[in-house]
């Protein structure tokens, strides 16, 4: 396959900003792609070559490639850099270099898909001494047989710039109507993809053998599953109307959820963004390796611990643990407990199916506690006036609150529903429980202090449209230090132009690419003129916005931006704000 149509297509989603258009455009580029290569152009539009939980990179600095462009073309390196400087779109030098470029003529060779996605691979998978001279032949070798319009892909690919404005979702609508003709059957497709995690595996099982295939989709081990998440309500009342009288209170401990795969004694865990972090956890994979198993896949959250009494420490304490380096020093100084809530897969055996009843008797046959490993608290109650007492009891012991669970619910990997809901003590209050919400764009401050922008107009996200909708603007709350680490963060995200998934009538100095997770709390969310979020769900031609928004001190490094908090969960939070204050 030609990599010319793929540019032609991706130059032609750039100029839209309705997702509809998008999805019928790419769509069209999948129904032209050969089905045994369909899972490479899946991946390379999302700029990349693998599923992200096997963690390749690219490894290639804007420096490599200005350099390698100096090597192809008759430009020289001081000129691209100083073109670069202006535009500030490695893409576009590329593009304007080659069109310069007077050897452009004499290619020879026609570029396909296949061979793109080869010298990807080949230029991902150079490491060690030599590799960047590796590194840079391979890309130019690339650069001289493209065309300005290719080589604009190709260096936008490579430095993770590609900005096309397609997430997950979006790409299942497309894969839907290209391969079935029906948009609805990106239900079917987004089950096989939340216990997978892997879209170009279900675009080749489609593609090549049709959809009831993708129906039989089964875990594997060592293929993270998307988590299940909880919904949260703020009051005993409203849990029993949700589950009725009988349930499970757990514990909710503030640490970081682990995603443990073992399969014949080989660990691997994965973080909530489905990121590989065994490496993280060398104290953790030690333990599991012993389990008494074939295979099992288990959940759990991994709390730091004070190394002199053993109680929890706060959440950022595990940041430590988050280093490529020196992983052995940061094991002993910051010690960690697991402690599990959850098994979804054991000895071959599928347990999505099962009921959490079931799955939480199997978790405690199967595993033998002690000081570092245990089992996440709990309680099973008939009657809901327990609730409030568990809480406290909860929050005395150093928990954030209680994750409830449905005892019938099972497993729904990749959904946000009432089999577990949260309770947390400040839902019970106010509104103040937190929001995890996405930088969309920044105003300068007042005097443009240098490096430091002065308020971020933050989002939410509309999962049915695949849109980020504005919902604040935050100025409150940073420390200068946090200031400028975000401030440096965001440059990596910044677009020129207000980016296609953005959805936003306020506007902006800066805008950028949806990327960095905040966490806010304010003080209620109310009808909003100005904002986006939720536009047209409570009043027409009016959105939602959260009132005094303030930055608690917390990046989620740990959040995509597809998971933060949603319009249907903001909408929720209104409702019931509005019945407290009329009841
Ligand atoms: P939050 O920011 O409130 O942690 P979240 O969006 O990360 O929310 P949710 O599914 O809404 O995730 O809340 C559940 C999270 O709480 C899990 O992702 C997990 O990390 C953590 N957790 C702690 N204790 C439990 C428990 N007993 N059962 C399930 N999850 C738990």
């Amino acid at each position: 396959m030609d990599y010319r149509l793929i540019a032609e297509i991706y130059s032609q989603m750039e100029e839209t900003q309705k997702r509809l258009k998008l999805i019928e455009l790419y769509s069209k580029l999948l129904k032209q792609t050969p089905s045994n290569i369909i899972n490479k152009v899946i991946y390379l539009t999302q700029g990349k070559i693998y599923p992200d939980f096997l963690g390749f990179e690219f490894g290639m600095s804007d420096k490599l490639i200005i350099k390698s462009l100096g090597k192809t073309t008759s430009d020289s390196h001081e000129k691209i850099q100083e073109y670069y400087n202006k535009v500030g779109d490695l893409g576009e030098v590329a593009k304007q270099s080659i069109m310069n470029n007077a050897q452009t003529t004499l290619t020879t060779e026609q570029l396909t898909v296949e061979r793109v996605y080869e010298t990807f691979e080949k230029i991902a998978k150079t490491r060690g001494s030599g590799s960047i001279e590796m590194k840079l032949s391979h890309l130019s070798g690339l650069l001289s047989d493209a065309s300005a319009i290719e080589a604009k892909y190709i260096v936008r690919t490579l430095n993770g710039k590609l900005r096309l404005g397609i997430a997950d979702y979006t790409v299942l609508d497309a894969l839907a109507l290209a391969f079935t003709n029906n948009r609805q059957n990106r239900i079917i497709l987004e089950r096989a993809y939340n216990i997978s995690s892997d879209l170009g595996k279900i675009a080749l099982i489609l593609a090549t053998k049709g959809l009831k295939p993708v129906q039989n989709v089964e875990i594997e081990v060592g293929n993270p599953i998307r988590p299940m998440l909880a919904e949260r309500l703020s009051s005993s009342q409203e849990i029993v109307d949700k589950i009725g009288k009988s349930m499970s209170l757990e514990y909710k401990l503030d640490g970081e959820r682990l995603q443990i795969h073992v399969n014949k004694k080989q660990v691997k865990i994965f973080s909530r963004r489905l990121e590989d972090i065994t490496n993280h956890y060398p104290d953790v994979s030690e333990i599991f390796s012993k389990i008494d198993v074939d295979n099992i896949i288990l959940e759990a959250e991994a709390v730091a611990i004070d190394k002199k009494n053993g109680s929890y420490l706060p959440f950022q304490e595990l940041m430590h643990r988050r280093r490529k380096h020196k992983i052995k020093e940061a094991v002993k100084n910051y010690p960690v407990s697991i402690n599990l809530f959850d098994i979804i897969f054991l000895n071959d055996e599928d347990l999505t199916n099962s009921s959490y009843e079931n799955r939480r008797k199997i978790l405690t046959r199967i595993v033998k506690i002690n000081k570092k490993l245990d089992i996440i608290r709990n309680k099973i109650i008939q009657d809901a006036d327990e609730i409030d007492s568990f809480l406290e009891q909860a929050i005395k012991e150093g928990c954030e609150g209680l994750v409830i669970k449905n005892l019938q619910g099972i497993y729904r990997a990749g959904a946000r529903e009432y089999l577990w809901i949260k309770l947390k003590r400040e839902y019970k209050s106010e509104m103040s429980d937190t929001l995890d919400l996405v930088v969309i764009g920044a105003i300068y401050g007042k005097g443009k202090r240098v490096n430091r922008y002065g308020a971020l107009l933050l989002a939410s996200y509309d999962k049915k449209e695949d849109l980020f909708r504005s919902f604040c603007k935050v100025g409150t709350g940073f420390s200068d230090e946090q200031l400028k680490t975000i401030y440096e963060k965001l440059q990596e995200s910044r677009v020129k132009n207000k980016h296609a998934m953005v959805d936003s009538k306020m506007e902006a100095d800066v805008w950028f690419k949806p990327n960095i997770v905040l966490e806010i709390s304010g003080s209620e969310i109310t009808i909003s003129p100005i904002h986006t979020s939720n536009l047209n769900e409570i009043r027409t031609g009016f959105g939602l916005a959260l009132r005094f928004p303030v930055f608690t001190g917390r990046i989620r490094e740990d959040k995509q931006p597809s998971q933060a908090t949603a319009t249907t969960e903001i909408v929720n939070m209104y409702n019931k704000q509005s019945k407290k204050i009329t009841h």
